[in-house]
Order: C-alpha cells, then sequence, then structure tokens
C-alpha cells in the first residue's frame, strides 16, 4: 500500500516536471479573497492598452475567483494607493531595471492583500495582447507566485504564453485556496486524489 502511494506521488511530480510548474514567492502565505479593488494610472497609455490592462485584471479575477471593481483612472502615484487595493501605473522610474513591468505585492500577516504594479510606458503604445498578458503575469506577482523557467507558463519572465498555464493555475488556486470554498489547499487535495488513484487534477 505504502509502495503503491509513493509510485503514485512520483507519477504526479512527473507531470509537474514536464509542462506544469509554479513557484510560490512564501509557501506559507495565502492571498486575500473577496472582491479585488483596482486603480490605473495611465498618463500618455491608449484607450485601448487602458482597456487591455482592465481585461487581464477581470481575466486574474476569474481565474482565482474573486469578484473585480475598478475603482476608476487616477493621477496619483501607484507607490501610494493603500496596500489592499491593487494600483496600475504605466510608469517607469529612471533607475528601475530594464523591463516591461514590475509588481510588489502587498503582504500582511501572511496574507497577500494587494499591492501595486509598474507597467513600462512602451506599453501604453504596444499591441494591445503585449499589454494584457505583461499585466496577467505582474498581477501573478500580486496573487503570491513567483518566476518559472517553463516555457509553457506565463510567470515564465520571457511571457512566452497568452494566458495562464496550467502551472500558473495550480499555484493560483493554492494560494487562493480559501476563496469560495472550505477545503483543503490544493496540495493536500492533489495528495488525496493521487492516493485514490484518481490522477493529478487539482
Ligand atoms: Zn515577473
Amino acid at each position: 500500500m505504502r509502495g503503491r502511494k509513493l509510485a503514485a506521488l512520483a507519477a504526479v511530480a512527473m507531470t509537474l516536471a514536464a509542462g506544469c510548474t509554479y513557484e510560490l514567492q512564501d509557501p506559507e502565505a495565502r492571498a486575500a479573497c473577496g472582491t479585488l479593488h483596482y486603480t490605473i494610472n495611465p498618463h500618455e497609455a491608449g484607450d485601448a492598452q487602458v482597456a487591455a490592462v482592465q481585461e487581464a485584471v477581470e481575466h486574474y479575477g476569474d481565474t482565482v475567483g474573486r469578484d473585480v471593481v475598478f475603482d476608476g483612472l487616477t493621477d496619483t502615484p501607484a507607490t501610494t494607493a493603500p496596500g489592499d487595493t491593487v494600483a496600475i501605473e504605466f510608469v517607469w522610474p529612471d533607475d528601475a531595471p530594464t523591463g516591461m513591468g514590475y509588481a510588489e505585492p502587498t503582504v500582511v500577516d501572511g496574507v497577500f492583500t494587494g499591492g501595486w504594479i509598474y507597467l513600462n510606458p512602451a506599453l501604453g503604445r504596444s499591441p494591445e495582447g503585449v499589454v494584457y498578458r505583461t499585466t496577467l503575469h505582474e498581477l501573478g506577482h500580486i496573487g503570491g507566485l513567483d518566476h518559472v523557467s517553463d516555457p509553457g507558463e506565463l510567470m515564465n519572465p520571457a511571457l512566452p504564453v497568452d494566458d495562464y498555464g496550467p502551472g500558473d493555475r495550480v499555484g493560483l488556486a493554492h494560494t487562493h485556496w480559501s476563496c469560495g470554498h472550505d477545503g483543503p489547499s490544493p496540495i493536500p487535495r492533489l495528495t488525496a486524489l493521487v492516493a485514490q488513484g484518481s490522477g493529478g487534477e487539482a
């Protein structure tokens, strides 16, 4: 019995290694549930690019099981916004490293409550698809995910895919495990499924 369980767990580990990977910033932390409020400071960004950011936040909300409310455009710096919201700004400080996006999650007592996101102003004139997936990637950080090198996941910093990959989704389900249901976290659930021989779905 014990041997069978170990073999089943090894099979799941292989599945994860073959295209379903995620990294958590803090394995003990979880993300906030309930309504997610966000703002956008657009500076010179185009309307279509601002709309792409809104679409991305809506999709993130659908993915993690949170309702999303847009609190509107603002001209205040994202870094000064309350930590229980997500403040997104098309800005790139002179001393920032090269990049298209940057996210700084707010963590309070082990809970990812929100944070702020910088989008490179160049994105304000970029194709909407690029703006969309960059925003999704940065929201992944806000939701507790770290980078992976798997080319099938959006948390790969090269942004190789247009949407969250299978590992991204398991990672977000892990950090949002208490949102919308009372069951155990996906990791014990995954283990239980394997023990029952029903495969590696999570
Ligand atoms: Zn990143």
